[in-house]
């Protein structure tokens, strides 16, 4: 049985005494809500990733990366391996985001590799990906998602998907307060789930958890969590303040 995930991406917001109080207030915002099937996720800048394991430590929250890099060691400046998060203590790793994919060039052939090098190292990866509005509005929405699911990771074998969690993040929703209506969500789900099933059998495709992203806040998350094929979300702005992104959870 697949997991409910609901997971705050913070990307580059809140300072380490912000990720501190942030963390504590969801921490204390969850106290005595059962959370059953769910996973609650945080994702805080990798600098804050210690402090925030501190701060969660014995409750249900996890806190993943919002990056790595594919080498494992070396003259790479600036970068993080797979190998520095899990030293850390960290677990899980979003790769592909759609800010990635568009400010930092990355490609389906390097987030292939960043893949092997999370999963080598026993990472779950968290991997997004979604069409531009151009592609929605050429009706190729399918082709682009099947693309860049296909070239990033059909080369897994099966065993390997029970640490990948998929988020599809259609990019004209991603901050703009335009969200896909949670029909459009369940059609690009229910093809996600079954592009997966032809390459890898019912079983790998049922138990695959795919969020959802995009403009995902308190007052639409129930409509869209109540897809059967929408296993929960990856929350950008509404996972900042810890009363909206606990809202978001118990929409779960
Ligand atoms: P948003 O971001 O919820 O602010 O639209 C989602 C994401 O980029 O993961």
């Amino acid at each position: 049985m697949r997991s409910k995930i609901v997971a705050g991406n913070w990307k580059m917001n809140k300072n380490v005494a912000e990720s501190k109080a942030l963390a504590e207030g969801l921490v204390s915002e969850l106290n005595g809500v059962s959370l059953d099937n769910t996973r609650v996720i945080v994702s805080p800048t990798f600098v804050n990733l210690t402090t925030v394991l501190a701060a969660t430590e014995g409750s249900a929250v996890e806190v993943a990366a919002q990056n790595m890099h594919q080498e494992a060691s070396g003259a790479y400046t600036g970068e993080i391996s797979a190998d520095m998060l899990t030293s850390v203590g960290i677990k899980s790793v979003i790769l592909g985001h759609s800010e990635r994919r568009e400010y930092f060039g990355e490609d389906e052939a390097l987030l292939a590799k960043k893949t092997d090098a999370a999963l080598a190292n026993g990472l779950e990866v968290i991997y997004c990906f979604g069409e531009v509005k151009e592609e929605r509005e050429a009706n190729i929405q399918e082709k682009v998602v099947a693309e860049q699911i296909s070239g990033a990771l059909f080369h897994l074998d099966a065993a390997a998907w029970s640490n990948i969690v998929l988020a599809y993040e259609p990019v004209w929703a991603i901050g703009t307060g335009l969200t896909a209506s949670a029909e459009q969500a369940q059609e690009m789900h229910a093809f996600i789930r079954g592009f997966v099933a032809d390459k890898y059998g019912a079983e790998v495709a049922e138990n695959v958890s795919i969020l959802y992203g995009g403009s995902c806040k308190p007052s639409n998350a129930e409509e869209i969590f109540s897809k059967p094929d929408v296993d929960g979300g990856l929350i950008g702005g509404a996972s900042l303040v810890a009363a909206d992104f606990a809202a978001v959870i118990k929409a779960i």
